[in-house]
């Protein structure tokens, strides 16, 4: 498919609203994203087999001119192929709409480029593996691109092609005042549900750059440190070179609340019968009750995730806004692997990481957007084991220390405050720091990388969301409506 051309002064940005279908409606969207399933799986299976008779056939000594013609991969000849076929082989297709086939058609052509691209030595990253096929489980997702796909100016429904007007679970207020206005064009919409059952619509739309608002002055306070933690009195803090605290972000109380009723479900869940049978050492079918708790789990954490996002992006949004330069820690990623992921190192701590990652990517295209520096850290910049009053390294401490202690000078602050400041440091020009005399403090400057030059704001695509899905366009996701400060 031909990459879609983003013109100038714009930016592509996603838009995503909960849904309320009613039982027909919703039955409609799995009716088509299983289409989408089914034309993915049929023509893997035909790919697939056409590919084992040549090299059969091929193995046999057959001249390669007389092998069965090869299959192509592409999007359009995929296409061709299905459409052929579909009357035999889906004779219920025309109870969806034709969009919901092309779904299926366009991510398994992706695939198998892909495949073929990271065979030949021509795509960067992790070896891509031939293309499988879609279970039952898998995410259910249906993407529209052309047909009737709109934001009623109700601002509480949608319109989809062959669904129709679906009832949105909140306010389209913030894609529609951009419509209306004529600065946001819907290029696409993807329906998809998440673990917890519930649809949702992302609208992938192209928008005039953004600016930074006029209610939104700089503050005086040029240059801060972001510390990313976990506790609830500190999810973000913020503090400048000077070690001044700017803000202290804390967790809301429904995300407390969720997490500590995500502990009772899994304390619960472990009790009841599951798929495990700890005795006979089998698989084994769980209960209801079981299963009732997984679904109340899988809600909770959905929840979390909502409220998360929310507070990170209404965070974000307002740095990039006020501050000229943000410094931000990065993850190393490949430590976290080798200290063995989520099970060794508690969900706490995975949850911390997320959040690191999660607040880097807002900030990237946010301050971009509002024309604000974002620098990351060197990823083994030690920000918390750092003093902030003398530049000693405290090697040994732990998690649990919530308080920074010197044993040089002696100096007692919160533990994420001195981090917040010692990354804070980093984003002052590098000749102020290195002028300063030895050991008066973390090496300023150093260690770090500029990741947006505000020369070139306004240029970047836009992507406000968690949710990894497939678009025509490169750099899009979708939007926690919430986070949009405009
Ligand atoms: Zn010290």
């Amino acid at each position: 498919m031909a990459r879609f051309e983003v013109p100038d002064g714009s930016t592509v940005q996603a838009y995503r609203f909960a849904l309320d279908p009613t039982p027909v409606q919703a039955r409609a969207l799995a009716s088509h994203a299983g289409a989408a399933r089914f034309a993915h799986n049929h023509m893997l299976t035909l790919v697939k087999a056409v590919m084992d008779q040549r090299a059969a056939e091929r193995s046999y000594g057959i001249a390669e001119e007389e092998l069965t013609p090869a299959l192509g991969w592409s999007l359009p000849a995929l296409r061709k192929v299905w459409n052929q076929r579909k009357t035999f082989c889906a004779p219920w297709w025309p109870e969806n709409s034709k969009e919901a086939y092309n779904t299926g058609l366009d991510s398994l052509a992706r695939g198998l480029d892909a495949w073929s691209r990271s065979r030949h030595g021509l795509r960067s990253g992790k070896a891509v593996g031939f293309g499988r096929f879609k279970t039952a489980r898998a995410r259910r997702s249906v993407r529209f691109t052309t047909g009737t796909i709109r934001v009623e100016p109700d601002r509480h429904h949608v319109t989809l092609p062959r669904v129709g007007t679906i009832r949105t679970h909140e306010s389209t207020r913030k894609l529609a005042r951009r419509i209306e206005a004529g600065t946001a064009r819907i290029l696409s919409a993807t329906v998809n549900q998440d673990s917890s059952g519930r649809w949702y619509c992302s609208f992938q739309t192209l928008v005039t750059a953004k600016t930074r608002p006029a209610h939104a002055p700089r503050s005086s306070q040029r240059i801060v440190g972001v510390d990313v933690g976990v506790r609830a009195d500190g999810l973000l803090v913020v503090a400048t070179p000077d070690g001044c605290e700017v803000a202290r972000v804390p967790a809301p109380r429904s995300l407390s609340a969720a997490q500590r009723r995500l502990r009772m479900l899994q304390r619960r869940a472990a009790r009841q019968h599951g798929p495990y049978d700890p005795v006979a050492q089998t698989k084994r079918r769980p209960s209801k009750r079981w299963r009732a708790t997984q679904a109340r789990i899988g809600k909770t954490h959905a929840h979390a995730a909502a409220v998360r996002r929310d507070v990170l992006h209404k965070a974000t949004t307002s740095l990039a806004q006020q501050h000229q330069v943000v410094v931000v820690e990065t993850l190393n990623v490949a430590g976290m692997r080798a200290k063995g992921g989520v099970r060794k190192r508690g969900l706490n701590r995975a949850l911390a990481d997320a959040a690191v990652a999660e607040v880097r990517r807002l900030l990237e295209y946010k301050s971009r957007w509002y024309g604000s520096e974002l620098v990351a850290a060197d990823r083994f910049y030690p920000s918390s084991k750092t003093c902030s009053g003398c530049g000693r390294r405290k090697p040994n401490l732990t998690l649990a220390d919530r308080v920074f202690e010197c044993d040089g000078c002696g100096v007692r602050i919160d533990r994420d405050l001195n981090a917040a400041i010692n990354l804070a440091r980093l984003g002052e020009p590098a000749d102020a720091g290195e002028q300063g005399p030895a050991g008066s403090g973390p090496v300023a400057g150093r260690g770090a990388t500029r990741e947006t030059d505000p020369a070139k704001a306004g240029d970047a695509a836009g992507d406000e969301a968690s949710t990894p899905h497939h678009h025509q366009v490169d750099q899009t996701g979708t939007a926690s409506p919430q986070g949009e400060a405009a």
